[in-house]
C-alpha cells in the first residue's frame, strides 16, 4: 500500500536539518534523527529515545518510515542465500549472498525488472517498473549483512551492484545509496569493498570519473566485436565499444584505476579465436582484469555454456598476453541465484 506521507529516509541530513529549523526547533535534530533511521536502523519514531514526544508526534503527523521487507528467502546447499525483497508498494527485487572461503558478498539489485535487454538474462524480460531508492538499496545490504552474521557467522565483506537492474540507469540513487553505505552515520564501509557493474553506458562511465567516485567499476562486456554484442546485448546498437573504449580510457585517465571486464563464454556466440583475438586487443586499451564467469542457462534457447576448452582457450591466450584473468564459479543454481538468473520466480 502506498503511503500519502512522504518517506522520511527520502531526506538528505541537511533537509531533515531544515525541517527542525522550521519548525522551530534546532537543526541538530535532523542529524540525531538521521542517524536513528540510519545507523540504528528504526522502524518507529517512538523509538527515537531521544527526541521528545511532541516532535516524535510532529513527525509522525508528516512522514512514514519506509523499511523492505524481505518476504522470502532461499537457502543453497553452497551456503548462498536469496532473498525476495518486498518494498513499501508491494514490487519484489532479488538480492543475494554469497559466502566464500575469503569474502562474503551482497549481489544487491538497483531497478524494479531492467531498462536494458540483454538476451542472456532472465531479468531484461521483466519489465523495468521503477528505479530503486537509496533507501531500498541500503536496505537490501542491511538484510544481507544480517543474514550473513547469522548463517555464517561473519558480517558482511563486500557488495556488487550486479542483480536485477542497470545501475548506471539509476545514477543518482545507486550514488547516494553508496553514500549512506560508506558513512560513519550508515554502515561505515570502505568504497574498495564495493563494485558497481554495468553492461556499458559509455556517458555515465564518463560522469562517474568526473564525479571522483573512490568504489570500483566493473563493465559486462561478453564480446569485444561490435556485431556479435549487439547479438548478445541488443543496446550495444546505441552504447557501442568505440564509445565504451573511448569512455574508459576517460576514466583511466582521471582515476587512475583498472577496470574488471565481466565475461561470459557461449557455445557457438563467442567462442571463436576471433573473438579472443579481439578481447586481446581491447584489454590494451586500459590496465584490466578479466573476470571469466560460469553461465547457468535460463532456458534452452541460444545461450549455453561454452564447453571447458574454450574457456581454457580464453585463459591460457590472456594469460600468455599478461593479461590478469580468473574464473568465476557459479553459486547458488539451484536457487535460481546465479548470474542472470534473477527473475523473481518466487
Ligand atoms: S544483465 Fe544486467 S543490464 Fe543486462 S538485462 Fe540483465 S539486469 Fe539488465
Amino acid at each position: 500500500m502506498t503511503s500519502e506521507k512522504k518517506d522520511i529516509r527520502s531526506l538528505s541530513k541537511e533537509e531533515l536539518r531544515a525541517f527542525f529549523e522550521s519548525i522551530g526547533d534546532k537543526p541538530f535534530r535532523g542529524n540525531q534523527v538521521y542517524e536513528w533511521l540510519w545507523n540504528k536502523g528504526i522502524h518507529k519514531f517512538e523509538d527515537m529515545t531521544n527526541i521528545s514526544k511532541e516532535t516524535r508526534a510532529h513527525l509522525e503527523a508528516h512522514y512514514v518510515i519506509n523499511h523492505i521487507k524481505v518476504d522470502s528467502l532461499q537457502r543453497s546447499s553452497d551456503g548462498t542465500v536469496k532473498n525476495a525483497v518486498k518494498l513499501h508498494d508491494g514490487l519484489i527485487v532479488e538480492s543475494v549472498l554469497i559466502p566464500t572461503k575469503k569474502r562474503t558478498t551482497a549481489c544487491v539489485s538497483s531497478q524494479v525488472g531492467c531498462s536494458l535487454d540483454c538476451k542472456f538474462c532472465a531479468t531484461s524480460r521483466l519489465k523495468r517498473m521503477r528505479n530503486l531508492n537509496p533507501d531500498e538499496i541500503y536496505d537490501q545490504v542491511v538484510a544481507i549483512d544480517q543474514e550473513s552474521r547469522l548463517y555464517h557467522d561473519k558480517p558482511l565483506s563486500n557488495i556488487v551492484f550486479m542483480g536485477m537492474g542497470e545501475p548506471l540507469m539509476n545514477y543518482k540513487n545507486v550514488l547516494e545509496s553508496i553514500e549512506k553505505i560508506t558513512s560513519e552515520e550508515g554502515l561505515g564501509m570502505s568504497p574498495k569493498r564495493i563494485t558497481v557493474s554495468t553492461s556499458g553506458v559509455p556517458k555515465m562511465i564518463k560522469k562517474l570519473a568526473d564525479d571522483g567516485v573512490k568504489f570500483h567499476l566493473a563493465v559486462s562486456l561478453h564480446s569485444a566485436i561490435q556485431a556479435t554484442r549487439e547479438q548478445i546485448m541488443p543496446f550495444a546498437k546505441s552504447f557501442t565499444l568505440t564509445d565504451l573504449k573511448e569512455s574508459l580510457e576517460y576514466w583511466y585517465e582521471k582515476t587512475n584505476r583498472k577496470v574488471t571486464y565481466e565475461y561470459i563464454v557461449w557455445d557457438g556466440i563467442n567462442d571463436t579465436t576471433e573473438a579472443i583475438e579481439a578481447l586481446v586487443t581491447f584489454c590494451k586499451y586500459i590496465p584490466c582484469k578479466v573476470n571469466i564467469i560460469e553461465y547457468n542457462p535460463i532456458d534452452d534457447g541460444e545461450f549455453q555454456q561454452a564447453p571447458n576448452t574454450a574457456i581454457d582457450a580464453y585463459i591460457n591466450t590472456l594469460e600468455r598476453y599478461k593479461i590478469p584473468v580468473t574464473v568465476r564459479r557459479s553459486r547458488g543454481k539451484d536457487i535460481d541465484a546465479a548470474c542472470g538468473q534473477l527473475a523473481n520466480k518466487s
